[in-house]
């Protein structure tokens, strides 16, 4: 793997799951971290003084709210002035929610709108301006098998994902000569609190078992039949932050258990 030392990451959503993994392992690689993300304060300066004392590197962590604008621009700002820079921007917050479309709440619709899809526009707004001064810059959107396919009951998601695709290859376009590359990477189902939070939704939409839903919704989907793991991920986001991945730029790579090839 790429040493990333000297190197400073943003990682929103980072109190859980697939983003708790990601900056473990940019940690790992040397990065100081931004974790980002809601959670019980006592566990979140767990993981963070854990990330400290386990990778010799800073951690600090922005409450901003990814609904915010303002507040993601703070957090931005955060990794800049306590870090020295904000070389590398993960995009990964997200929520999930199953409904017919036509009782989808207003409310869920707007929050995954804003949350999966607005605060990664946000996010790179305010980041890119210092990687373009520094001349090098990493942004990684996590986006979903569900910006390639779609699945019944996921309308909101299914939007948001298949726009942070198109988010992912224009910024990559725009940032192709100043050396900062923009990818998506879009997990197949990975077993994370958003994945099990969705089981009885899904449950009750389709009028399955649990153990249904795991074996006939989530593993039929993926021809390996097996979950994805977070640190599988994570393991493909240190590698396109690596210079070895610098020609690797508006990519969506896929690690689904070959979902989508399907
Ligand atoms: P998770 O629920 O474990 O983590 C979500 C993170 O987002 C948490 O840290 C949470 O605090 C944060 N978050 C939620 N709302 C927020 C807000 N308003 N402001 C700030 N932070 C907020 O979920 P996960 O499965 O690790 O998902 C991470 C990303 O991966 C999401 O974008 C999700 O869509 C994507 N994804 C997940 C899977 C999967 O199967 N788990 C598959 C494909 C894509």
């Amino acid at each position: 793997m790429s040493s990333l030392a000297g190197k400073a990451a943003v990682v929103t959503g980072s109190t859980s799951g697939i983003g708790l993994a990601y900056a473990r392992a940019l940690a790992r690689a040397g990065a100081n971290i931004v974790l980002n993300g809601m959670g019980e304060p006592a566990d979140i300066e767990k993981e963070r003084s854990g990330i400290e004392r386990e990778f010799g590197v800073k951690a600090v962590h922005s409450p901003a709210d990814m609904t915010r604008p303002d507040e993601i621009e703070q957090m931005v700002r955060l990794g800049e002035k306590t870090l020295g820079s904000v070389d590398i921007l993960i995009n990964n917050a997200g929520i999930q929610f199953v409904s017919p479309v036509e009782e989808f709440p207003l409310d869920k619709w707007d929050a995954i709108i804003a949350i999966n899809l607005s605060s990664a526009f946000h996010a790179i707004r305010a980041a890119v301006p210092g990687m373009k001064a520094r001349g090098w810059g990493r942004i990684i959107n996590t986006a979903s098998a569900h910006s390639l396919v779609a699945s019944p009951f996921k309308s909101a998601y299914v939007a948001a994902k298949h726009g942070i695709a198109g988010l992912t290859k224009t910024v990559a376009l725009e940032l192709a000569t100043h050396k900062i590359t923009c990818n998506a990477i879009s997990p197949g189902y990975v077993w994370t609190p958003l994945v099990e939070r969705q089981v009885p939704d899904t449950m009750k939409a389709r009028n399955m078992t649990k153990e249904e839903v795991i074996k006939d919704v989530m593993l039929l989907a993926q021809p390996t039949k097996e979950f994805v793991t977070v640190e599988q991920v994570a393991a493909l986001a240190v590698y396109l932050c690596g210079d070895e991945a610098s020609q690797i730029t508006g990519a969506n790579l896929s690690i689904d258990g070959g979902w989508t090839a399907a």
